[in-house]
């Protein structure tokens, strides 16, 4: 009972409790996936398998650009992109591929940062946990994991 009682106030104290094992099955099995995905570029951004094309500057934005003569500042470029990172840049005036990169690596940072904070676990406290507990602190983990990878890329 006591070992209950403090596994949830760590629970609770590390910011467990908002993340819900279906988010983070949903999330593995897509990073699983999306790992490996022979014949797939990787997504300029962060890594995982590319599925489809990110406009550099985007369209939206190329005929202002014409305009204004500004085509030799900001080059058209077609890049091998992930539907998350193309979903989550949109038509974001980041003209750059830089500044696109920079764009994601905060988003990331912000949509998934109770993920990134979870902490470190050792083999003897994972080892009192129950069965669910310790599937559920290790699936946080290797989403973390993968998470940072696509950060670090
Ligand atoms: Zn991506």
């Amino acid at each position: 009972m006591a070992t209950q009682a403090r596994h949830e106030g760590l629970h609770q104290r590390t910011g467990y409790s908002r993340i819900t094992q279906e988010h983070l099955t949903r999330l593995l099995a897509t990073y699983n996936t999306l790992r490996f995905i022979d014949g797939l570029e990787p997504c300029v951004y962060c890594g995982m398998a590319a599925n489809s094309i990110d406009h550099v500057p985007p369209r939206v934005a190329r005929a202002t650009l014409v305009a204004q003569g500004l085509v030799a500042r900001y080059p058209f470029i077609e890049v091998h992109c992930c539907v998350e990172c193309n979903s989550t840049l949109g038509a974001r005036p980041l003209w750059t591929l830089g500044a696109r990169k920079r764009y994601i690596k905060q988003a990331l940072r912000r949509r998934y940062g109770a993920i990134l904070r979870l902490p470190n676990w050792t083999d003897a406290e994972l080892a009192q946990m129950s069965d669910r507990m310790r599937d559920y602190i290790l699936d946080g983990l290797k989403v973390r994991d993968f998470i940072e990878a696509r950060i670090s890329f």
